[in-house]
């Protein structure tokens, strides 16, 4: 898949005499920047799986591509690899969260989730984020920009190289909402599910989103390769608004019928995420509502203690989480109560954002996402 407009900024910015960050190609545009440089496309290849089949970010390295060719990269282009400003002390069951530097002097988190079965990652997908989930301390920042592809991407291969292992399955629900940063997320999970890329399955990468309905609805249309996963949070428009504001923007009905349209097109279940709130959303009638609402959807739904996160509300009593999710299976709804991981390390669902001095202020007037209609309606 070849993302031109990306692939034009970046041959601008060569001509330019800027440095070309080569983890933010796909194969094709490789192959398209080489041939301006005048080499064969197969020295695309090469180069891609250089980078991405083998992380490797050092030219010097890349011992099968000509001595020249090397000089001449090393003169035009850079992987540039983030900074690991600081990890968590590993917990008990592995987790270990990351903080990097990026280029520009902002930080993301992203956490390390291994166990015996898979070697997990939690990527961040923007720094900071514009929407605003009462439960979730990333939203108290406030939105400063969105991550490039190769920044995506880097934070798995920094990780791999860190850990000494390689990661098998990547869920993007660290900071940001993904699909506000669409294209970027969407190239990165093209490079992530590439067999001659980074290699992974597409069944083992989770792209989870608040519920953006333009960005489902092009992802309706154009594929994805990765599982899709909702934050839903609610039964019904008048508690999700409280604590999801943009449900104000893409109310329940409009986005189950969206997903409604996604699970026929693509025949592909979805996971729901419940984040259990004491008085709010944990009643009996909410656990008797949630099956109607997820009716003719092939859905798996997770619920998840609130973790302490400084916000106004309180974790449901373990009692109630109890009765909540013996209702739900008793309607034969597929049901678990997601194990918490990284509580020790603030790195648990909805706790990311990074304690370090922010040399930026949030741009709180900066357009957040490349989905043509969504920034008006966020403003609202
Ligand atoms: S839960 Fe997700 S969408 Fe909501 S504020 Fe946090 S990062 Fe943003």
């Amino acid at each position: 898949m070849i993302f031109a407009e990306s692939l034009g900024i970046l041959l601008n910015a060569y001509e330019a005499k800027k440095m070309v960050n080569l983890r933010d190609l796909t194969q094709q545009e490789l192959e398209s920047f080489l041939a301006s440089l005048g080499y064969p496309a197969y020295r695309g290849r090469q180069l891609y799986r250089w980078i991405f089949a083998r992380r490797v970010s050092n030219f010097d390295k890349m011992t099968d591509l000509p001595q020249d060719l090397r000089t001449h990269l090393s003169r035009t282009a850079i992987i540039e690899t983030p900074r690991i400003a600081d990890s968590s002390p590993k917990a008990l069951d592995g987790t270990r969260k990351y903080l990097f530097e990026l280029g520009d002097g902002t930080y993301v988190e992203t956490v390390f989730l291994p166990s015996s079965t898979a070697q997990t990652v939690c990527i961040s997908t923007q720094v900071g984020c514009s929407l605003n989930c009462v439960f979730c301390a990333t939203g108290r920042m406030g939105f400063y920009r969105n991550l490039t592809t190769a920044e995506i991407v880097n934070q798995i291969v920094e990780i791999e190289r860190e850990e000494k292992i390689r990661i098998s399955h990547v869920v993007f629900m660290g900071m940001g909402e993904p699909l506000c940063n669409f294209d970027a997320v969407m190239k990165a999970a093209h490079l992530l599910a590439d067999p001659a890329g980074m290699g992974l399955s597409a069944r083992h990468i989770t792209i989870s989103t608040i519920g953006i309905v333009p960005a489902i609805e092009r992802i309706i249309h154009e594929g994805m390769p990765a599982k899709l996963a909702v934050s839903l949070h609610a039964t019904n428009d008048e508690q999700r608004s409280q604590i999801v504001p943009v449900n104000k923007t893409y109310p329940l009905s409009l986005l189950m019928k969206t997903l409604r349209a996604y699970a026929h097109v693509t025949r592909y279940p979805i996971t729901f995420e419940y984040i259990l709130i004491k008085d709010l959303n944990d009643r009996p009638e909410d656990a008797a509502a949630l099956p109607q609402l997820l009716r003719n959807i092939p859905a798996k739904l997770n619920l998840i203690r609130l973790h302490p996160t400084g916000c106004r509300f309180e974790p449901s009593p373990e009692e109630r989480v109890e009765a909540f999710l013996k209702e739900l299976r008793a309607a034969k709804l597929d049901a678990t109560l997601r194990v918490s991981r990284g509580l020790e390390c603030q790195a648990a669902c909805g706790q990311l954002a990074p304690q370090e001095p922010r040399r930026k202020s949030p741009a709180s007037d900066s357009i957040p996402t490349d989905l043509a209609n969504l920034a008006d309606d966020i403003q609202k």
